[in-house]
């Protein structure tokens, strides 16, 4: 059977072939230790899961509209208004079955075959796969180390072409954990209201900052930045509901009438008693959100300071979510491997930690490691990875 040409080129996401081997080490009987994971450690808050077997057992398990359940819309607008100070209408929201689905359903409405989007490295590995798969072209533009990994609103502009539809922003990031400023954002806002380009700005990490730093939308910075962004949220990693898959997108109308009728013929909608959940995990108390934040917040800090001495090993720390992407290139040179890559499977297989190679994010030089597991089992993987340079100096 010939595949159809769209997923020809469709790169399998790194960060599952590398679990894919760690399980494989598991199952052969080998104590790994896998950082590789996008999902908070912690269970779904109580009351949300009994919010959605209550939904169940009142009989809500029919199909919703295509674009959420009107009592949701309610709580994600108040939730805009709350955090962001920002006014939508329920037309300007469409919840779609995680973030993931959201930005691919945007992606799908918004992009003619060659339409390019800017995407900043490094990048979430579904954006460029996501946009090939609406026709459209990924154009990068390298977020330098040296920059906190972020971009320039010189660097915009510089890949600004007559193709380009839209960029994306992506703060807290994942990979590296880095916030835009208020400052940046509004610069870089200013080139792509000059150009006329759609700020898609994911904020699925809103939640989770740390130290001195803030989270701010470029929505918030003014009306014009707030007509030319569509924002995409979810509950996955704010209130640890992975699992449930709700997300959703706010912004212009006629953009999310176009993904509520695309939806219409693809999800039908996003689950009915997930819906429920999700409405009690925005109306319901908050402090388990935050209880979270405080857990990564001190893993962050303790693993670190950690990482940081071991031979090779430099990081910038991150402000938000729950990566560490540190710069390898040395300690993989001092180890006598040529690439990052390399170095990245040795420590899997010598020193039993599955850590996931940069280069599935448009940085080769660096790796990732998810600090959504235990504290324990976080310094035994640093202590195992300091070993294993050690022993090969
Ligand atoms: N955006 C980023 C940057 C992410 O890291 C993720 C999940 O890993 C998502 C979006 C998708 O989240 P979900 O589809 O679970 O809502």
């Amino acid at each position: 059977m010939k595949l159809a040409k769209r997923v020809a080129s469709l790169t399998p996401s790194t960060t599952l072939a590398i679990t894919a081997k760690a399980k494989e080490l598991k199952a052969a009987g080998y104590d790994v230790i896998g950082l590789g994971a996008g999902e908070p450690d912690f269970n779904t808050p109580q009351h949300i899961i009994d919010a959605a077997v209550k939904a169940m057992n009142e009989g809500h398990t029919k199909y919703t509209p295509s674009g959420g359940l009107p009592a949701l819309k309610t709580e994600i607008i108040k939730k805009f208004a709350k955090d962001q100070q920002l006014q939508y209408e329920p037309s300007e929201i469409i919840v779609c079955v995680g973030a993931k689905h959201a930005l691919y359903t945007l992606f799908q409405v918004i992009l003619d075959e060659g339409d390019e989007v800017i995407i900043p490295t490094p990048y979430w590995v579904s954006y460029p796969e996501q946009v090939k798969l609406a026709g459209g072209v990924p154009v990068y533009v390298e977020g330098l180390e040296k920059n906190e990994f972020k971009i320039t609103p010189e660097q915009l502009k510089a890949a600004i072409t007559e193709r380009t539809k839209a960029v994306i922003i992506n703060s807290p990031s994942n990979p590296t954990g880095m916030i835009y400023t208020e400052e940046e954002l509004k610069a870089l806002g200013e080139v792509c209201l000059e150009h006329d380009i759609l700020i898609v700005s994911d904020e699925i990490y809103e939640k989770l900052v740390y130290g001195n730093a803030k989270h701010v939308s470029i929505a918030q910075l003014s009306p014009e930045l707030k007509a030319q962004t569509i924002i995409i949220n979810g509950l996955s990693k704010s209130h640890s509901m992975t699992g449930w898959r709700i997300g959703y997108a706010a912004g212009n109308k006629e953009i999310i009438k176009a993904m509520t009728d695309l939806a219409s013929h693809s999800t039908s909608n996003p689950t009915s008693i997930a819906q429920y959940a999700a409405i009690a995990a925005y109306s319901g108390p908050q402090e388990p959100v935050e209880e979270m934040r405080q857990a990564f917040e001190e893993r962050l800090n303790i693993i670190y300071e950690k990482l940081v001495q071991i031979p090779g090993f430099t990081c910038v720390k991150p402000q938000g979510a729950f990566y560490l992407f540190p710069n390898v290139r040395e300690a993989a040179r001092m180890a006598g491997y040529d690439t990052v890559d390399g170095f990245v499977a040795a420590l899997l297989e010598e020193a039993n930690v599955a850590l996931v190679p940069g280069s599935g994010f448009g940085a080769p030089d660096n790796v990732r490691l998810s600090y959504a597991t235990s504290l324990d089992v976080l310094e035994k993987a640093v202590e195992r990875i300091k070993q294993f340079m050690e022993n090969k100096l």
